[in-house]
């Protein structure tokens, strides 16, 4: 296979607007390398357009308001909700109870 520099094939069955449009996308790939390879190894979502790169940690997603305390934290004698143990949010990726839920780095691994 006949390819340049950055990767594109060149055939000269492709018109230049194709090549255009993958030169286009080659440039925005090299550019955006390092920190795309950063956020595959977070496992963060990735969102690409030619021009710019969205990145998502999927985690968020996860974090929902405690049905317990309507996200309060704290029971309707004051103490803490043992729901979410006081934090007033669950995180769907780990099961009510477990020792990580709730604490501050519990949402970021
Ligand atoms: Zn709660």
């Amino acid at each position: 296979m006949n390819r340049d520099r950055s990767g594109v094939r060149n055939r000269p069955e492709v018109g230049l607007r194709l090549r255009v449009i993958a030169y286009t996308w080659a440039l925005s790939e090299a550019a955006f390398a390092e920190i795309d390879a950063f956020a595959w190894v977070q496992r963060w979502q990735i969102e690409r357009a030619w021009h710019s790169h969205t990145y998502r940690d999927r985690r968020f997603a996860a974090l929902i308001a405690c049905f317990s305390c309507a996200a309060t934290g704290a029971t309707g004698s004051g103490g803490p909700c043992r729901t979410c143990e006081g934090i007033g949010r669950l995180n769907l990726l780990e099961p009510p109870g477990s020792p990580d839920q709730g604490s501050p780095d519990s949402a970021r691994r």
